[in-house]
């Protein structure tokens, strides 16, 4: 007699959630997912106004072709079959008050020549950074592939790890500290905007875009996850939406299904939570699984702040213009309580599929502070007053640089830490998860909880510096180590 398949209720469609389900659904286990939103991506979304598409998520996937192997995990989930992915010739772009220009192209030659330039005084250091990024350009991702894969990549990486030691412990911020030009260490220093962010992190970052592997889809983040949700819905997946789970049922130390707000039942031989992970572990669970580590880990451990997003839809043609750019303000903008003497635009030209014909979609975004958006409270008259402030400074800033731009905007969108947390369950609102430190770049979290059995979690909560390709991956792992404790033999065809 065949055996039913085993069921497992996956919380969150995110990218996590999303492609747990996928690789549940190839390895024959029965997956249903619980979205509390209209929509597939989580975080990988956009959203439409009035003729513009805002993008709130990708500016660089990693395995965006075959020159890294993760492209093979996006082609198992669907999402790169048929997608013109654009490699950008600019990563970013950022300028000074006295009119210098530091590009960091993608191309590690191109970069080499155009840092030089800029500081002759820094060719040592320019040179070292040029040599790691071609270096770093075969990077592979490890994705846990047979034994001749897995030789194959530890090929690939052996030559690479006295660079991974030599640089584990350094950060940006470090690393621009050994130019002696000024505008190459303040601008260096700024890049991530993080006082720690890991210089391993950002040497694989250029690495994949020199080597053309870390390319923006085209259509944008919710049409690529779209793509996956539709991979997952061939397999014969099933997605609930508008369906907050409230509470993960257990029985005897074993998950065993969950519940939804609507108060319905869901029964389940395995729970993956793909959803945010203190909400899991202190809502879902109510705290009841907990070891000193994870109580640690959510006193302690840095999270990536949340941002605010503004999005414009402006009647001219950005296209000429950098599409990542960086610039100083005569004033400083006071966004929510904090100073910001720059302002980050990005312009999304190089995809028509987001803005009607010569016109453009703008993201301004700003890292903000979480509690002065809670203490304003989702949608009072202080919150949408502070909105209008942050869209009037934004424009006028816009204006400074690209003047007549204030009378040609035509669409405005502003999103906040809370609805980022109002629409995806985010902890505070964070953007990506556990922040990426020189501490935390390999710091293991558990995905599963102390003392409760048929329970999994996965996604940017499980992995610190959260990230699409990681999400992904853990939805994979999961399901790999499922079928492990099953005796089954991890596949990923239809079965
Ligand atoms: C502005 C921005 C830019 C980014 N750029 C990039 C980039 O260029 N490249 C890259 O790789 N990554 C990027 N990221 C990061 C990436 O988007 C995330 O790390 C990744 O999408 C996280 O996926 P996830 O599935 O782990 O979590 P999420 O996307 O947060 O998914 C969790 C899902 O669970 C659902 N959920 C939560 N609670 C419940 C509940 N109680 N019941 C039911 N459902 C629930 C949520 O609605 C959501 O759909 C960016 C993120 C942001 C915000």
């Amino acid at each position: 007699m065949r055996k039913i398949a085993k069921s497992i209720v996956i919380i969150g469609a995110g990218m996590a959630g999303l492609a747990a389900g996928c690789y549940g659904q190839m390895n024959g286990y029965r997956t249903k997912i619980f979205e509390l939103h209209d929509l597939p991506g989580g975080l990988c979304t956009s959203w439409l106004r009035k003729g513009y598409v805002f993008d709130g998520c990708i500016h660089w996937l990693v395995g965006s072709s075959p020159a890294n192997n993760f492209y093979r995990v996006w082609e198992e989930l669907g999402a790169v079959q048929g997608r013109q992915m654009i490699n950008h010739e600019e990563f970013f772009r950022i300028e000074s008050k006295d009119g210098k220009a530091l590009i960091m192209y993608t191309d590690a030659d191109r970069l080499e020549a155009h840092l030089k330039e800029l500081a002759p005084e820094d060719a040592n250091t320019i040179d070292e950074l040029a040599g790691l990024i071609r270096k770093f350009a075969s990077v592979q991702v490890p994705i846990g592939g047979g034994l001749l894969e897995n030789l194959k990549i530890m090929g690939k990486m052996l030559p690479l790890l006295k660079y991974f030691r030599q640089y584990g412990k350094l950060s940006v911020k470090g690393f621009a500290g050994r130019f002696q030009n000024p505008f190459l260490r303040e601008s260096f220093t700024a890049i991530f905007n993080m006082p720690d962010f890991p210089m391993l992190a950002l040497l694989m970052t250029l690495g994949f875009q020199h080597r053309k592997a870390a390319g923006y889809p085209l259509g944008g983040s919710l049409n690529f996850a779209k793509a996956v949700e539709s991979r997952y819905l061939q397999l014969g997946g099933d997605i609930r939406y508008k369906a907050r789970v409230t509470e993960i049922i257990t029985e005897n130390n074993r998950a065993v299904g969950v519940r939804l707000a609507d108060g319905t039942e869901h029964r389940a031989d395995a729970v993956i939570s793909a959803a945010d992970g203190h909400a899991t572990i202190f809502e879902m669970l109510k705290g009841q699984y907990l070891d000193d580590e994870i109580q640690r880990n959510y006193r302690e451990l840095p999270i990536f702040q949340p941002i605010i997003q503004v999005s414009l839809g402006v009647g001219r043609d950005f296209s000429a213009e950098p599409h990542n750019l960086t610039y100083p303000v005569s004033e400083p903008l006071s966004i929510a309580g904090e100073l910001h003497p720059t302002i980050s635009m990005k312009h999304y030209c190089y995809d028509p599929t987001l803005a009607p014909p010569g016109k453009s979609a703008l993201v301004i975004s700003f890292v903000s502070n979480y509690a002065y958006w809670q203490k304003l409270g989702y949608g009072s008259e202080a919150y949408r007053a502070e909105k209008e402030k942050i869209l009037a400074q934004v424009i006028a800033a816009l204006e400074q640089r690209f003047p007549g731009s204030k009378d040609q905007v035509e669409v405005s969108d502003v999103a906040t830490p809370l609805t980022y947390e109002r629409y995806t369950g985010n902890w505070q609102g964070s953007m990506e998860g556990w922040l990426i430190t020189t501490a935390t770049l390999r710091k293991k979290i558990s995905d599963t909880l102390p003392g409760l059995k048929n329970f999994y979690m996965i996604g940017q909560w499980v992995h610190p510096g959260g990230g699409l390709p990681p999400a992904a991956k853990s939805g994979r792992d999961i399901v790999k180590k499922i079928c492990q404790e099953d005796g089954r033999k991890f596949s990923t065809s239809t079965p």
